[in-house]
């Protein structure tokens, strides 16, 4: 932890002095008791003197730098509090730090090449150079090779879709694939590996996809390859050798190859195969093969969908991809009425090693536009950013920034398994504070001070 923390310290002196003395940014801190961001993450509130009134802590500072760029401090950044209640995993914390920046009259392009400079200023000598400019990969790309936004491109082994095989041969009748909307058919190779996945393996790896995606509707199957194009699984004896030599031929396997087979709806197959993909490589890696390269993979995803169906089962409105603010691409502005789905925003993430580390957009400068994507898009109330909307109006330029989360960065420059190596006083997976006990009970008098009752007062 020493280590950690003096590094961390280390890192973001040279942050501030790559920001603020080489390029001109001014450190601003911004308020975190602030009230309700539309369209964005799940914020914790915070009770007041005032009856029935709220605050909300942020979940970034991202009105305010767009406030900012208003207010004419065109290069802005900040070490900045972020707190979103959405639960805790290895990589989040309910409070967790973000560089985060924003700049006025700028670019896509020259927001990337800013970041890709600062790291490279702070990346630790005994790291290694940094290849930059990163690559970019469009998130359809990246969807469709590695099943995930964030693609981890320290190996291959990538999703190939053999719908059409399937479709063709008795797989789709096995599957009932004419009774799922768009079925389709994803398998991944791993080469020289069935050997090395036991039957329990298999069992655990499979019933783990089938638990993470809880899709009744999707099927996985362990294929190994024998000599004679023959195949060592469950669908076997269902299939003619016919198809499995198409099936075969088309994936280039050869005896001792282990495939992993996926059927389903696409839309939730994909993702699925994205994690079974990281699942398989990390049992691998623990069997001694080393499929993961030893080099640092930053890479830019790019061209996201500006908003992504709801994820509520009765079709709710659509919801943000990045954030309500993001500005839709310049090709596909026309498509913003009509059909709303197919316009890509000018979003980009930062993705080092599988991980998102980073993640911002060109912002919508126009406040007519801005209050169209929250009332008619998204169905928020327009009125809970009557202050963004009425400063868009003052003649906002157009802007755009970004935001690198400080502590999964510290983790990957660290070596360490979870960002709480990298941060003083962690809190638990549970969000608790394990040294002070925190969240903890308040007393009846604090709770009449801050006109709050607890549903169930045994509970406290
Ligand atoms: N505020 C955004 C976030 O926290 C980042 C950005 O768009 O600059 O994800």
């Amino acid at each position: 932890m020493q280590r950690n923390i003096r590094l961390r310290s280390e890192i973001v002196m040279k942050m501030r002095e790559f920001l603020i003395r080489s390029h001109g940014f001014v450190d601003i801190e911004t308020p975190t008791l602030f009230r309700r961001t539309p369209g964005g993450a799940q914020e914790f509130v915070v009770p007041t003197r005032m009856p029935g009134k709220f605050y909300s802590l942020v979940q970034s500072p991202q009105q305010f730098k767009q406030l900012l760029m208003v207010g004419g401090f065109d290069r802005y950044f900040q070490i900045a509090r972020c707190y979103r209640d959405e639960g805790t995993k290895s990589d989040r914390q309910p409070e967790f730090t973000q560089v985060d920046i924003e700049m006025s009259f700028t670019t896509k392009e020259n927001i990337q090449r800013l970041i890709e400079g600062l790291l490279n200023h702070v990346w630790p000598e005994d790291m290694g150079n940094l290849p930059i400019p990163f690559p970019e990969m469009s998130y359809k790309d990246a969807m469709e090779n590695y099943g995930v936004d964030k693609p981890d491109t320290r190996f291959g082994n990538l999703l190939q879709d053999i719908t059409d095989l399937a479709k063709a041969n008795e797989i789709s009748r096995i599957f009932h694939s004419s009774q799922i909307a768009d079925f389709a058919a994803i398998a991944i190779v791993f080469k020289n590996s069935a050997a090395l996945i036991s039957k329990t393996a298999e069992d655990s790896l499979l019933a783990s996809a089938k638990m993470t995606t809880n899709k009744t509707q999707l099927a996985f199957v362990l294929i190994r390859m024998e000599d004679g194009g023959k195949w060592k699984s469950s669908l076997a004896k269902k299939l003619t050798q016919e198809t499995m030599n198409s099936v075969g031929d088309r994936l280039g396997v050869s005896a001792g190859d282990a495939i992993l087979l996926g059927l389903g709806p696409r839309e939730s197959l994909v993702p699925s195969m994205g994690k079974i993909r990281l699942e398989v490589a990390n049992h691998l890696e623990t069997r001694g093969v080393k499929l993961r390269s030893n080099s640092n993979n930053f890479l830019w995803v790019v061209d996201f969908p500006l908003f992504l169906p709801s994820e509520e089962l009765d079709g709710g409105p659509l919801q943000s991809a990045h954030h309500p603010f993001t500005a839709p691409h310049p090709d596909d502005e026309h498509l913003l009425r009509s059909s709303p789905l197919d316009v890509r925003g000018l979003h980009y993430d930062l993705v080092l090693n599988g991980s998102e580390i980073g993640g911002g957009s060109i912002r919508i400068h126009q406040s007519e536009l801005q209050e169209y994507v929250l009332k008619e898009i998204l169905q928020e109330d327009p009125t809970n950013l009557h202050h963004l909307l009425k400063a868009l109006r003052c003649g906002a330029p157009p802007h755009g920034g970004i935001a690198l989360g400080l502590d999964r960065l510290m983790s990957i420059l660290c070596d360490a398994n979870s960002i709480r190596d990298v941060i003083a006083f962690p809190k638990s997976l549970d969000g608790k504070d394990l040294m002070s006990g925190a969240p903890s009970s308040i007393s009846q008098k604090e709770k009449e001070m801050y006109h709050i009752g607890t549903v169930n007062n045994n509970r406290s």
